[in-house]
């Protein structure tokens, strides 16, 4: 069999690492987090949309490492928040005073539930967004990159719910499921959710973005 193709995920968390590393064994490919490359440092994710971060995080690795990479960005939009906290979901609360015990998590809930407090449950929408980029070293062109997009509808519950998983799972329900995502197994997440959309998407048309790379001269 033929060498697989190692590539390295921009993150440290090995949970994601383990995600993508699975479906994406399959394609040949060996999937590497950012813990073997201490070499590279904190990223600025300085992009205005989750797409944009995405691609920074994938070049800046694929840049630093001479390896092609991978790296999504991911987040929650309500709707009558006007799509907020988007981008900003992981520091969502960082301005305010935190309460004795609270984590970060614990503490975006909080805010998010007081920003919505006014707001009736049937004008809750919201939805988590994730997108996937991937990049070869030394080809950047937007046409030469592939990013892919998984999204999970779904709606702002009046108090958080459930134990599982983390950031904004316990106050966001699954229409369908009748249940808030921290209710769901891991299994059941990644059926439903925004990432395991995004990580399908990916293994369904890494093949074709390797092969039309392949095909193309380099710039
Ligand atoms: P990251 O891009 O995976 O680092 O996620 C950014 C932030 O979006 C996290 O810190 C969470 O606040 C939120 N987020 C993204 N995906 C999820 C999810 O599946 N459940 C809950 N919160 C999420």
């Amino acid at each position: 069999m033929a060498q697989p193709l190692k590539v390295v995920l921009a993150t440290h968390n090995q949970g994601k690492v383990r995600e993508l590393a699975e479906p994406l064994a399959e394609l040949g490919v060996e999937v590497v987090g950012l813990d073997a490359f201490p070499e590279v440092g904190d990223i600025v994710e300085n992009g205005e949309t989750f797409a944009e971060n995405a691609l920074i995080k994938a070049c800046t690795v694929a840049e630093a490492t001479g390896l092609p990479a991978i790296a999504d960005d991911s987040g929650l939009e309500v709707d009558a928040l006007d799509g907020r906290p988007g981008i900003y979901s992981a520091r969502y609360a960082d301005g305010e005073l935190p309460l004795e015990g609270e984590t970060r998590d614990m503490r975006n809930n909080r805010k998010l539930l007081f920003d919505l407090r006014d707001v009736p449950y049937e004008h809750r929408q919201a939805r988590f967004v994730c997108c996937i980029a991937c990049v070869m070293p030394g080809r950047y062109e937007p046409e030469e990159t592939l990013v892919v997009q998984g999204t999970w509808e779904g709606r702002i519950l009046p108090a958080p719910i459930g134990e599982n998983g983390f950031g904004y799972d316990p106050v966001f329900a699954d229409i369908v499921l009748g249940r808030s995502a921290a209710q769901l197994s891991r299994e059941e997440k990644m059926a439903r959710s925004h990432r395991g959309a995004a990580v399908r998407s990916l293994v369904s048309w890494w093949p074709e973005w390797i092969a039309s790379l392949k095909q193309q001269p380099e710039k």
